[in-house]
């Protein structure tokens, strides 16, 4: 985080300041190392370690701007929750995150309405960059 380059990008999105970011993730590691790297862009950050729990969120009308979504998850998986949110929010932008970089995955995620795509390790700069292009 502490990279020239990752410096220049999270003072460029700064401007997510009073934007609020839902993190789906069901590791705890996971999540620390996202907030870690979303920390200092000034976004609220929620965190939510179940689908179910998401939707109830959505669903509750608290503002959400965006949605990083954790596609492995006990219970309902990322692509079954992010069709329910599309169909709650089709506007809100879903990033999927996944451990498996496996054939097939970037489609199942295209169809079941997730924007965009990024395969776990996640590189601060790709996670960034990624979220500015929808913030
Ligand atoms: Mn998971």
């Amino acid at each position: 985080m502490n990279s020239p380059i990752i410096d220049s990008i999270a003072a460029s999105v700064d401007a997510w300041r009073g934007k609020a970011i839902l993190i789906v993730e069901d590791i705890d590691s996971n999540y620390q190392y996202l907030f870690a790297t979303l920390s200092r862009s000034g976004a609220n950050l929620m965190w939510v370690r179940k689908g179910e729990e998401a939707i109830e969120l959505i669903l509750s009308g608290k503002p959400v701007d965006l949605v990083l979504m954790d596609i492995q998850l006990e219970g309902m998986d990322g692509y079954s929750v992010t069709r329910e949110i599309k169909k709650l929010r089709p506007e809100l932008p879903v990033i999927a995150q996944t451990a498996f970089a496996m054939k097939g995955e970037k489609e199942k995620s295209q169809a079941a309405g997730c924007d965009e795509y990024l395969s776990k390790p996640i590189r601060p700069s790709d996670l960034l960059k990624t979220i500015s292009l929808y913030l």
